[in-house]
């Protein structure tokens, strides 16, 4: 749609133009079940009396518009979703009385029926660009105003947005209305409305600079889920971290969580209105690595507060360092404020390997992306701005080292407060707390793609010692820049069976080949990490020795980051084709048992059924298949009853059973009949092992109709979808395909179940149809579905399981023709990306055995 993608240069030119005094949005939830109302006032002053300008509002019915008293006629002014603004004054007032639909995509104000009780819950998203689908806006970060939320709702409703929430007046006819007091100064798209009948909860935090009212709120058929005291120990731990080491009170004047359903992200940072997935209170059985999670995007969330809501960037170019800062700063709390104390090795296990993956794909770009409209945004709002910004955020701090680093922060806080900034200011506060010139550490970690791999090259002398050390440092053809790096070097050796490290040296390591002056003399350890510590963010390889170590028991290795490195290395090594599929399944299987951390464990089964069922030579993948299901099943015999492990192998076991024995099992772990002592098999452990039948054939319609009288819920629901899309036949393939990419009444939600469960492995035929069909929809999909829809279908629709030579022919004849939308293309892109990978996999696998 023409207008709706902002540039930076319009954004510029309008920040110069105007500047914004405050907004008074009056909305009322009253009039209809489709649409609410929408009355916007907005003054604002100009700096070129004469001059013109555009407001932004998508998709609404405007009745009347006024400016400056002015009637102006919406048919002239309003198209393409703006609404032209010419002969401005020194000071203007701006009125636009709207109607806009309710969103059922999550971008919006996203309007929610609960199956289970018919009560109705509302809740706005607005990042990047979506306050203007709610109100008229100047969608973009640099335009800070005040605001004045008027919201008429019916009498009984919670209602809250940034400010506290007022005492509502009574309208009469059940009707209620709420005037919040002006918020702080802020931009559009962290404001906020939630209302409808949610459940609230109050507490208090009590700090140093006073007290915080805190708010948790769910739907009412969540109440006895939400673990309250829980939730407010994480958000008091947080405020007292952050106000401390950010050197700055909490800026706004409440803080209220609100669990909310149907949400397309993890939460959003909205000032002082924090909204989350509410699949956080769990309802059934949950590992550690979903609480040590929930807690690491409670804290992002609240990092925001101060970086992003207090100081926010100008524009978009620099939302990598909002959602970088907040990750860093995530990890950074957990591990010095709350219980989960080795939060990085988690990052490590699961945020990393993500970070990794996506600056491997042909889409990769420079973690400071040139943003220079809105489109290219939402293209660039991907694993490079969260995971892999974090982890050079974690270089950049053991480069300044932390002190420094958080006394440069703490004085670009008082600096820009209420304020926009770009990220050389943050810069040039660290040069200034650090004393070290970070604009060309900037230039080649910030402004280039691409991983580097760090590889040990060693002479070993007759008494074992090492003659001499270097480091190697390599970059892809494509993205050549070699960076430098401060890391680690652990030397481990086998004590009494054990994995002991014996020494660790940090060095600063930098082009081609860096001689380690310091390992040399000294005895050739049974193994040897780079990047020990997880200092730097780069591709390690282990030398011979070091991996034969690591194959005959890498849980041998106590450090839980140290196994998460030596995780990720041999996974990295697999998906370059350098470690064998097959060898890889026997490295989980025989070590997954003992490992300790949350995510490790919960993670990496996932990349061993990755590496049986993409990875492997074909010829042999059936074997592979069948050792890894049978291998999983021991796993689960043999884990401690009750234990995290158990409740992860059973839900690995689930979707790698396909044996007829296998999935027996899953039959009777469902009806009773199987018991393994310690596993509860709970509402959701129910359709995970549903699940696993269904695809197989085992579980037809009414099978699923039955399971979802049970759990008559949203999230049965959506569960239920899935597992329909996953039966093996032409017909449920086709339904889903219906749901997935054609239907426009299905709610967000629901299509992304669908579509994560379309594809299966074990389905060829059935699936072959679709290549084309795909292809086809990928031309327009993004134009007919806009972004929400279009990237979750278009990513995981991808025919990843048809992984061939054939398939990667006709893809990329495709991307050679195709005039498709690049942020679609962009998908197709990836997808041929992971098969050129399976290929290279796929005859490693076969060469060597
Ligand atoms: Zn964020």
């Amino acid at each position: 749609m023409p207008g709706t993608n902002l540039t930076r240069d319009e954004a510029q030119t309008r920040a110069r133009l105007l500047g914004v005094d405050s907004y008074t949005v009056e909305l009322d939830l009253t009039t209809s079940e489709t649409t609410f109302d929408s009355t916007t006032t907005i003054a604002f002053t100009c700096t070129q009396p004469g001059a013109e300008t555009f407001a932004d509002l998508v998709g609404a019915t405007i009745h009347e518009l006024t400016l400056n008293g002015r009637r102006l006629d919406p048919a002239e002014v309003y198209a393409d979703n703006r609404i032209r603004l010419t002969d401005l004054q020194d000071v203007n007032e701006l009125v636009v009385r709207a109607a806009c639909p309710y969103s059922r995509t999550g971008e919006g104000l996203h309007r929610f029926v609960d199956p289970a009780d018919d009560r109705v819950y509302t809740y706005t998203q607005f990042e990047v660009p979506d306050a203007r689908r709610v109100y008229a806006t100047f969608e973009q970060p640099d335009l800070k105003s005040v605001f004045h939320f008027h919201v008429t709702a019916p009498e009984g409703w919670a209602v809250v947005s940034n400010a506290p929430t007022p005492e509502p007046r009574p309208l009469g006819d059940g009707k209620a209305l709420w005037e919040f007091p002006a918020t702080e100064r802020m931009s559009t798209y962290i404001t906020a409305l939630i209302a409808g009948e949610y459940h609230a909860e109050f507490a208090t935090y009590r700090g140093k600079h006073g007290e915080i009212p805190l708010g948790h709120y769910c739907r009412q058929s969540l109440v006895e889920h939400m673990d309250t005291d829980e939730l407010v120990k994480m958000t008091c731990q947080g405020f007292e971290f952050f106000e401390d080491a950010f050197g700055y009170p909490y800026p706004f004047h409440k803080y209220d969580q609100l669990y909310v359903p149907e949400y397309n992200m993890g939460a959003m940072e909205n000032a002082g209105a924090v909204t989350l997935r509410d699949e956080y209170l769990p309802r059934s059985r949950q590992d550690a690595a979903f609480y040590e999670f929930r807690c690491s995007v409670i804290l992002h969330e609240m990092a925001h507060m101060w970086f992003g809501d207090l100081v926010t960037m100008k524009w978009w170019d620099d939302l990598w360092l909002n959602e970088s800062f907040a990750e860093w700063a995530c990890y950074h709390a957990a591990v010095e404020a709350t219980e989960f104390d080795e939060s990085w090795t988690g990052f490590t296990n699961a945020r990393k390997n993500w970070a990794l993956r996506q600056d491997q794909l042909p889409s990769t770009h420079p973690i400071a992306a040139d943003n220079y409209d809105l489109q290219a945004v939402e293209v660039n709002f991907d694993g490079i701005t969260y995971a892999k910004g974090a982890s050079v955020l974690k270089q950049l701090v053991a480069w300044v080292g932390l002190d420094n680093f958080l006394v440069g922060l703490r004085a670009y806080f008082g600096k820009h407060a209420f304020g926009n900034s770009e990220f050389s200011d943050l810069l040039s506060a660290l040069e200034k707390s650090s004393g070290r010139e970070l604009d060309s550490w900037a230039k080649e970690w910030l402004q280039t793609s691409g991983v580097n791999t760090l590889t040990p090259q060693f002479e070993i002398g007759e008494d074992g010692s090492y003659t001499s050390f270097s480091v190697l440092q390599t970059a892809v053809v494509e993205h050549p820049t070699l960076r430098r790096h401060r890391i680690g070097i652990g030397l481990y050796d086998d004590v009494n069976g054990r994995l002991v490290r014996r020494t660790n040296v940090e060095v600063d390591v930098e082009g081609e080949s860096t001689a380690i002056e310091e390992l040399v003399g000294v005895r050739q350890p049974d193994l040897l990490l780079l990047n020990d510590g997880d200092l730097t963010y780069a591709k390690i390889r282990l030398d011979e020795r070091s991996l034969a170590t690591l194959v005959g028991g890498l849980s041998r290795l106590d450090d839980s980051l140290a196994r998460a490195l030596c995780w990720g290395a041999a996974w990295d090594m697999t998906r370059d084709a350098e470690m064998r599929a097959t060898d890889f399944v026997a490295l989980v299987l025989g070590n997954i048992a003992v490992e300790t951390d949350a995510f490790g464990s919960s993670r990496i089964p996932g990349y061993a059924a990755q590496a049986a069922n993409n990875f492997s030579d074909p010829a042999t993948r059936a074997e592979l298949r069948a050792a890894w299901e049978q291998g999983v099943r021991r796993l689960l015999d043999e884990a401690e009853p009750g234990s995290d492990h158990q409740l992860t192998f059973t839900r690995s076991f689930a979707s790698a059973a396909h044996t007829g024995e296998a999935l027996d099992d899953l039959e009777g772990l469902l009806d009773g009949s199987l018991v393994i002592e310690g596993l509860s098999i709970d509402t959701d452990l129910r359709w995970t092992l549903l699940s696993g039948l269904a695809r197989a054939g085992r579980a037809d319609d009414e099978r699923i109709a039955e399971e979802l009288r049970r759990d008559n819920t949203i999230s049965g629901q959506e569960r239920a979808a899935a597992a329909r899309a996953a039966r093996p036949t032409a017909e449920a393939k086709a339904e889903a395909w219906e749901i997935a990419v054609v239907r426009d009444d299905v709610p967000n939600e629901t299509q992304r179940s669908v579509v994560l469960s379309f594809m299966q492995h074990g389905q060829d035929e059935l699936l072959a149809p679709y290549v084309e069909k795909y292809l086809e929809v990928a031309e327009t999909l993004w134009e007919r579905k806009g972004t929400q829809r279009a990237s979750t279908a278009l990513e995981f629709l991808f025919p990843r399981p048809l992984a061939s030579r054939e398939l990667l022919d006709r893809v990329s004849t495709w991307l050679q023709d195709s005039a498709a939308n690049p942020a679609a293309k962009r998908y197709v892109h990836e997808g041929a990306a992971d098969v050129e990978r399976y290929l290279a996999g796929q005859a490693k696998d076969a060469g060597e055995r």
